[in-house]
């Protein structure tokens, strides 16, 4: 689904999450006026287009901007709805701003898919972001919003302070439970001037290393396939605002949701490779061209750690294979059956960079 977006930074947020920097992670240091709201949709909708997509309100709390905001807001996008310009309308909130006289604000106006800021389900972690609600009130949140007919999109932060990887992953069965349409997971960075950076440079915060971070997303990246669950985005969105100090601490890299599909695809070539250990005559593996990258990894990284298993590994790319399968031996194989051999193995295989 295309997405035509608009920011309002920290718009209409009364709180302050120990890790938020709306301005930075949205390169927009304040909320656009409407007449500058209007001439960038104008530049980013195609007026023969197919109609589909739908303009989205990010980066505020939507539900919390004073009625007549939302409204004037509103009735820009659905300009465009009633031309047949967009198909529907998204907005970004919190939890706690989704009551049933705010859902049915929503529905009245046409919008169609609501992404919540959910970033845990465990309450203690939730406690220590400063979120200001608790798990409960998502659940609720998403149960109102899915009865009024409207899609859901929960965003996710594993590694918050007090979380884990038992937390991370607890987080998501939970928000599977809730059945969103799609998640998003952003790992957590410490960016300048927050609360979390205080933490940080006194010692009481601790992020993950990149290695840890992305292993604990391939997990929960495996996991959302096993149950159907679309992940439109993993990492944050590469803005020239994250470069040059942007980001004080964590793992932030520009490719992290390549380096999570890449730590998939090692896991899974792990599973077909070991056998072969030393192995030293060419050995090929025939794969769709579209998920090459991902195999070979970013910087080929995992092409060479493979090739320190199989010296005489080759990699060939082949235009009859659907995607995420490959060939050897003329067996096709899938990354996901792959990914299912061996679950308890799989943790102490895949920290190896
Ligand atoms: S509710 Fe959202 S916008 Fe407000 S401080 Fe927390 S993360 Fe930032």
């Amino acid at each position: 689904m295309q997405v035509f977006p608009v920011f309002l930074p920290h718009h209409g947020c009364p709180h302050r999450c120990c890790f938020c920097d709306q301005r930075r992670t949205t390169q927009r240091f304040s909320a656009p006026a409407p007449p500058r709201i209007e001439s960038s949709l104008a530049d980013m909708i195609p007026e023969d287009g197919q109609g589909e997509g739908e303009i989205a309100f990010y980066g505020g709390t939507f539900t919390l901007l004073p009625l007549a905001e939302q409204e004037a807001l509103l009735n820009l996008a659905l300009g465009y709805v009633d031309r047949g310009l967009v198909s529907g309308i998204r907005v970004s909130t919190r939890p706690d701003a989704l009551e049933a006289h705010q859902v049915e604000f929503l529905t009245r106006h046409a919008v169609t898919t609501v992404e919540i800021g959910a970033q845990s389900f465990d309450d203690r972690v939730l406690k220590a972001a400063g979120r200001g609600h608790d798990a409960s009130c998502t659940l609720d949140a998403v149960e109102r919003l899915r009865k009024s007919g409207v899609k859901v999109g929960l965003q996710l932060m594993p590694g918050l302070p007090g979380g884990s990887f038992d937390e991370a992953l607890f987080s998501l069965l939970t928000a599977f439970e809730a059945r969103p349409d799609f998640l998003r997971i952003y790992p957590t960075v410490v960016f300048p001037g927050t609360e979390l950076e205080s933490l940080w440079r006194r010692g009481l915060y601790r992020p993950w290393s990149l290695n840890e971070a992305v292993d604990i997303c391939a997990d929960m990246l495996k996991e959302c396939r096993r149950h159907s669950m679309p992940v439109i985005r993993l990492g944050l969105q590469q803005v020239a605002s994250l470069e040059h100090g942007g980001v004080a601490a964590g793992p932030h890299h520009p490719a992290f949701g390549q380096l999570v599909r890449s730590r998939l695809w090692f896991r899974a070539l792990m599973r077909l490779l070991s056998p072969l250990k030393n192995k030293v005559q060419p050995f090929r593996v025939r794969v769709s061209k579209a998920d090459l990258g991902d195999i070979l990894g970013h910087r080929r990284t995992n092409i060479e750690k493979l090739r320190s298993l199989v010296p005489g590994l080759v990699f060939e790319t082949s235009s009859d294979l659907r995607r995420e399968h490959l060939t050897v031996a003329d067996q096709v194989f899938c990354l996901d059956s792959l990914l299912q051999r061996n679950p308890k193995e799989e943790r102490h295989e895949s920290i190896c960079g």
